[in-house]
């Protein structure tokens, strides 16, 4: 089964004025795909998955699942299963009435409707809860008990809205492991909502990345992350996030250009041609920075601000004249804050992008293109 979404725009009426929450946005979510909305809060996410849930109409646009349209279809009808953050189990039914509720309300009799629950409890592993109420349950079995309640009558899509975001972390990567083995075995596609970005990266075969309504990039996570087509996608994806300098084009305009940096300059091929004395950003991810104690071995001089502890990695935050740059390898263990040190990144691992508009211009060389070793100074 297929998703698509054509230009779907979505304006609220909030009194006398209009709030466009989803402005024109294409994509198309192939069979068995596990597909993630990810963005800022206010972005859009919610409200185009409820679109696609048939809980929201459409100001235009359509939705086609397997490409009939279904934008005028009530969501009852359009085969799709949608789970909420909210997880409002019904208080007063046990764990197995609230699982076959969705059975019952289709009209499944009663001994068909509590065999189906049964089975669906064992695949979440929550056979011994089928006679407790929510009230007795801990977060991550009531999370459970939802998602058997959303996967109980074999829909046709899976739809998720921030399921994770009340769980404690070590609860998220539980649920989400099982998210993942639900999708792989329902073989339908899941449409996944989320602010996390990690969470995006780690669970998705494809993501929309969305911002103020719009749709800024879409791709795999390697995509994204490798070739992010703007700087807001390229500063979404990736945490610690991606230091972006602003520099210049020098020599050469057009698509081959030189980008000055720290009174260093190399050439670089344009994905598009730029005159010479366009402003650009500069990005390096903080995973290809290095710092070195020597303040004229590298790049850029700035001052160490801060180091910091991020899971087994340390984080360090220069100061340069353009702003900071954050880096995560540090080439000693005796770096001081509050020292002056340089920052040294390869060439060949910066993204340009143009300064004014935020598109991509190049991005990092292969491993396999680099005719020289690389030289991280
Ligand atoms: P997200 O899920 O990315 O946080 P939403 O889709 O919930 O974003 O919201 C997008 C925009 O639409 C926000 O500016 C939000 O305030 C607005 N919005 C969402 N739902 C409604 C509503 N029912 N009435 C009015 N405005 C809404």
């Amino acid at each position: 089964m297929t998703v698509e979404v054509k230009s779907l725009t979505k304006i609220y009426q909030v009194g006398s004025s209009e709030e466009l929450a989803v402005d024109s946005i294409d994509f198309e979510i192939g069979a068995n795909e596990f597909f993630t909305l990810v963005g800022p809060s206010g972005c859009g996410k919610s409200t185009t998955l409820r679109c696609i849930a048939g809980l929201e109409t459409p100001t235009s646009g359509q939705i086609l699942v397997d490409g009939e349209d279904v934008t005028q279809t009530a969501p009852n009808n359009r085969g799709l299963a949608m789970m909420f953050q909210d997880i409002a189990l019904y208080p007063h039914m046990n764990v197995v009435e609230n699982i076959a509720y969705p059975l019952k309300v289709r009209g499944v009799d009663k001994t068909e409707r509590q065999e189906r629950a049964r089975e669906v409890a064992e695949l979440m592993q929550i056979p011994e809860l089928l006679n407790k109420y929510p009230g007795e349950l801990s977060g991550g079995q009531r999370q459970r008990t939802a998602i058997a309640r959303t996967i109980v009558y074999n829909p046709s899509a899976l739809l998720m809205d921030e399921p994770l975001s009340d769980l404690d972390a070590q609860l998220k990567v539980e649920i989400r492991k099982e998210i993942q083995r639900i999708h792989e075995r329902a073989g339908v596609p899941t449409i996944y909502v989320t602010h996390d970005q990690s969470e995006a990266l780690s669970m998705s075969d494809r993501i929309a990345v969305m911002n103020d309504g719009h749709v800024m990039g879409i791709g795999s996570p390697d995509e994204l992350y490798e070739s992010p087509e703007n700087t807001f996608v390229a500063a979404f994806i990736g945490n610690p996030s991606i230091n972006l300098v602003p520099a210049t084009l020098g020599d050469g305009g057009g698509d081959r250009v030189t980008v000055d940096l720290g009174g260093e300059a190399t050439e670089r091929e344009l994905t598009e041609g730029r005159p010479v004395g366009t402003d650009v950003e500069v990005g390096i991810r903080p995973e290809r920075v290095d710092v070195l104690p020597d303040p004229d071995a590298g790049k850029l001089t700035g001052t160490l601000e801060l180091i910091e502890r991020i899971g087994d990695r340390r984080l360090a935050t220069v100061d340069i004249d353009d702003g900071e740059i954050r880096a995560l390898n540090l080439s000693t263990d005796t770096l001081a804050e509050g020292s002056t040190v340089s920052v040294a990144f390869d060439w060949a691992d910066v993204h340009l992008f143009d300064g004014e508009s935020g598109e991509a211009l190049a991005h990092p060389i292969a491993d396999v293109q680099r005719n020289e070793p690389t030289e991280s100074v």
